[in-house]
């Protein structure tokens, strides 16, 4: 029987994963940097999206990659959906920070097209214009590549959206998830057959996966 408790950095949710980017309405426009030097280092993360008995809807990384058996991960059995999300890193040359963008995996290809053009894509400043009022399912973002000055990626701190903004949970975990309906909290003491710490010492860049 196995004593668990969480790993720290799973219980700080979404607050420490860095700020958001965003553009709220129509024609709205930022100058960022996009955190990469080739498409190489874009990597999309597979998730699913669970709603916790407080409402609100997070992330849980899917363990099972698109030609592994459904049972791999307890929430694509369940008939939880594999969203394909792509959390692009990029500095906010108006804001001076570090965010997040959260893109659907079809912005891959507008990744793939602007670091085939700029290389290495960080030094580009490029703006982003939004083009869709708010609400709009259409809503597209154009890029805009302005000048081209060194940036050292070495300078800013790349977040981590794994086991951040995506909750990474184990099998078992999930498991608990499906029968309780949510997650169990830090400190919480959960009996286990002992099999479960052997798959929670997995580490968290496992589950990470390119498209
Ligand atoms: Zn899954």
């Amino acid at each position: 029987m196995g004593v668990f408790s969480f790993d720290e950095v799973e219980n700080y949710g979404q607050s420490n994963s860095g700020s958001f980017f965003q553009l709220k309405d129509d024609k709205d426009t930022a100058k960022v940097r996009f955190l990469y030097n080739t498409i190489d280092d874009v990597q999309g993360n597979v998730v699913h999206q669970v709603e916790l008995p407080d409402g609100k809807k997070r992330y849980v990384n899917c363990l099972r990659a698109y030609n592994e058996p459904l049972d791999k991960c307890p929430l694509c059995q369940a008939q939880y959906k594999q969203l394909p999300k792509l959390f692009i890193r990029l500095y906010n040359e108006d804001a001076k920070e570090v965010q997040i963008w959260e893109r659907g995996k079809t912005y891959f290809q507008k990744m793939a097209s602007l670091a085939a053009r700029y290389n290495p894509l960080c030094n580009t400043v490029v703006e982003i214009e939004r083009n869709g009022k708010k609400g709009d399912q259409k809503t597209e973002y154009i890029f805009y590549p302005l000048d081209t000055t060194e940036f050292n990626l070495d300078d800013v701190e790349i977040p981590e959206v794994l086991g951040t903004l995506i909750l990474d949970k184990t099998a078992d975990e999930m498991n608990d998830f499906l029968q309780l309906g949510d997650f169990v909290d830090e400190g919480t003491v959960v009996q286990r057959p002992s099999t479960s710490e052997v798959t929670r010492r997995t580490p968290p860049s496992q589950g990470r996966r390119s498209f």
